[in-house]
């Protein structure tokens, strides 16, 4: 067991520190604080966050933080902390970890016993479930699929029968391939593109995928935000009957019962709800 009381140590902390996704205006004024009062910024790429770190005039010494050497970095990032010092990690845009890098970073310095402490901010996922018009909880984020078609089309089969909401990262040269995947092996279901979040040409393109494969010339970042297995008629009114029928059985209230049902079933409240009413 491990736990940290973030502000009632003096522990050496690593900040994550999130970053705009395209509108400066969103960099937080606490990040921006705990950017000029750490004695390192871990960057993703310190020529990427330069623009940022000048524009708001932060001067802290900057140091790589590496996606395809996060065993080394983390080492020496560990040996700074051990020396004291704090550490602010931030990624090219949005939150670090986040198909960003920090996660092997995170588990050794909470093994360490040194603080991690979040900050809070932007995030292309978030933006693009909460105005996608899909049902938004529960949600499941999966980042990027593989590149390989063979690849992408296993890891959907692994995701299709999933009852939440998908949120997926996708680069503009391959968006049409793995819409075209996810169409063939999802079904064609409901689903958002959101693309260049926050930025002057943001759009949200809600729609179908069979609808969207249709699209060409799609550029910019995007997230796809696919809905989930529908289920509601693959389960019959019995099942759900003798579901509610059980946990009622079991003590549960009338109330409780439709909520734990239409949960795990992931079927719509409202007919386990007209069911119930029938009992
Ligand atoms: N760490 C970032 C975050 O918290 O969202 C994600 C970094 S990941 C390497 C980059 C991907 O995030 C892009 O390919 C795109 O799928 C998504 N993304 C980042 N910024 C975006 C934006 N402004 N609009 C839409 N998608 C964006």
């Amino acid at each position: 067991m491990n736990r940290q009381k973030s502000f009632e140590n003096n522990q050496p902390t690593l900040y994550l520190v999130p970053t705009p996704i395209g509108n400066l205006q969103e960099m937080t004024p606490r990040a921006i604080d705990i950017l000029k009062m750490v004695d390192y910024i871990a960057c993703e790429d310190t020529r990427t966050s330069f623009p940022l770190l000048k524009h708001f005039n932060i001067d802290t010494k900057t140091i790589a933080y590496h996606n395809f050497n996060e065993e080394n970095s983390s080492k020496g990032i560990i040996k700074l902390l051990e020396e004291g010092n704090n550490i602010a990690l931030i990624s090219d845009a949005g939150y670090p970890l986040i198909s960003d890098p920090g996660q092997v970073l995170v588990n050794e310095i909470t093994k360490h016993g040194f603080n991690v402490v979040p900050l809070s901010g932007c995030n292309a996922m978030l933006n693009a479930l909460v105005a996608s018009g899909l049902i938004v909880q529960p949600f499941v984020f999966i980042g990027f699929l593989d590149s390989n078609t063979t690849q992408r089309e296993k890891m959907l089969t692994n995701y299709k029968d999933l009852p939440m909401t998908m949120i997926f990262y996708e680069a503009p040269h391959r968006i049409n391939k793995t819409l075209n995947s996810m169409l063939k092996i999802l079904g064609d279901r409901k689903c958002c593109l959101a693309r260049e979040l926050t930025k002057k040409h943001e759009e949200f393109i809600r729609g179908t995928l069979s609808e969207l494969c249709e699209l060409e010339n799609l550029k910019g970042e995007m997230v796809i935000v696919v809905e989930g297995k529908q289920n509601d008629y693959e389960i019959n009114d019995e099942d759900i009957i003798l579901a509610l029928k059980k946990e009622i059985t079991e003590g549960l209230s009338k109330k409780d019962a439709i909520k734990k049902v239409s949960k795990e079933l992931a079927i719509n409240k409202n007919r386990v709800y007209d069911l119930a009413n029938n009992l």
